[in-house]
């Protein structure tokens, strides 16, 4: 049977790891993988993290199945976190799934069966697995305009424009913070325009939080999804634990959707449960417990938010020393948008001839699109990464 079978294009990300880890030299720089590292270049597990987990081997008393749903306390801590006392909870319902990427999964599997086929926009760029969950799902992937490759801001009229043309049989994938790939996010202003676009279009937000806390705070982060949620009937949340808990691995995240009514959300929330079992079940619990232990407990909340804030601090100091250094050293504002931008990365705009340079030459991996991880930014190293990009695209 499997004789049928072509071989699957491979992983860039991944096959960038494995050049970089093959690369000898000892000066090389990763920029390209997206997950969070510290000064030593180490992705640390967070000590309220830690905590939990000791406290969860300590106390722990079943492994029973969990239920489709997931581990209740954590749906209601992510509820709390994400969006406070913002809406009625009648109107919304939470289901755990394993990663952002698993709520994605199961989040558009519910579009499809409200809208079989319906067509999803996304930023251009966006994230590149949003498209294959999308068509996977059985759904039609459009993009609306969003990064400017001049300003490396966002363009937002352009965006709002095509945003205005949408109907209510459309969805709209949005970041609700620190937008992947590019770091160029919109502004309070901004969000407060498309939530009123999609409040009189009648066009489905469906936003993707795979990074809260990592722009400017819980709370700033929180603006554009707590602003878009309060003015439309309906919406959809993908909520990711794999960042701001450091617990990529655990493949922890939430799936929220709102309805109209408490009767609408029962009935949408059963179809999310039936998608769930007919696929993997049920979710694991481990990084379900260890949030929910977490939120719960005053002393190990505030332990986890100092850690959050030192990680999101420290990319806000290596975006300023970078953009710095480079304006010093071309006595140009070339590259003060890395300073603006939020959130892990921020996409150069550099031609993929300029980033295969910087490889060879200097051992500076980043993403082909010229998408660097800020947090691999060695701060030592901030000088010589700014000489070898000004030479590079000399
Ligand atoms: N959405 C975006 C925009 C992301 O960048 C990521 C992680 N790279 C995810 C969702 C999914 O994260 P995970 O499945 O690891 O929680």
């Amino acid at each position: 049977m499997f004789e049928t079978l072509t071989k699957a294009p491979g992983d860039k990300i991944l096959a960038l790891m494995g050049e970089y880890a093959a690369d000898p030299r000892p000066t090389k720089i990763d920029l390209g993988v997206g997950v969070y590292k510290d000064e030593a270049g180490v992705t640390p597990i967070m000590s309220a993290v830690k905590k939990a987990e000791q406290r969860i081997l300590a106390q722990g008393k079943t492994k029973t199945y969990l239920g489709i749903a997931g581990n209740k306390g954590f749906g209601a801590a992510v509820l709390d976190l994400v969006l406070g006392d913002t809406l009625d909870r009648s109107r919304v319902r939470i289901a755990q799934a394993p990663g952002g990427t698993g709520s994605l999964w199961v989040l558009m599997q519910l579009v499809n069966r409200a809208r079989p086929g319906a067509t999803i926009w996304v930023s251009d760029p966006t994230w590149p697995n949003h498209n294959p969950i999308a068509e996977n799902s059985g759904l039609v992937v459009k993009t609306y305009p969003y990064f400017d490759a001049e300003t490396r801001g966002v363009r937002f009229e352009e965006m709002l424009a095509t945003l205005d043309g949408l109907g209510k049989d459309d969805v709209v994938l949005l970041h609700g913070c620190c937008h992947n790939p590019t770091g160029a996010n919109l502004t309070n202003a901004q969000w407060d325009q498309v939530a009123a676009s999609l409040a009189k279009t009648g066009a489905l937000p469906f936003i993707d939080l795979a990074y809260l806390g990592f722009g400017d705070g819980l709370a700033a982060d929180a603006y554009g999804t707590l602003k878009v949620v309060s003015a439309v009937p309906e919406a959809l949340i993908a909520f990711s634990g794999s960042k701001n808990f450091g617990l990529y691995r655990e493949r922890i995240g939430a799936a929220i959707l709102i309805a109209r009514d408490a009767a609408q959300a029962d009935i949408t929330q059963s179809q999310l449960l039936n998608i769930i079992r007919g696929s993997y079940s049920q979710p694991p619990d481990h990084g379900a417990e260890i949030i929910r232990t977490i939120l719960e407990d005053a002393e190990l909340r505030s332990e986890w938010e100092a850690e959050l804030d030192l990680m999101r601090n420290r990319m806000i100091r290596l975006r300023e020393k970078l953009s710095t250094a480079i304006r010093t050293k071309s006595n140009a504002a070339d590259f003060d948008f890395i300073a603006a931008h939020r959130g892990m990365f921020s996409l150069l705009g550099l031609e993929n001839a300029v980033v295969e340079h910087l490889k060879a030459a200097n051992g500076i991996y980043m993403i082909g699109d010229s998408r660097i991880n800020v947090a691999g930014i060695p701060e030592d190293r901030v000088d010589d990464l700014a000489e070898a990009m000004l030479a590079a695209i000399k």
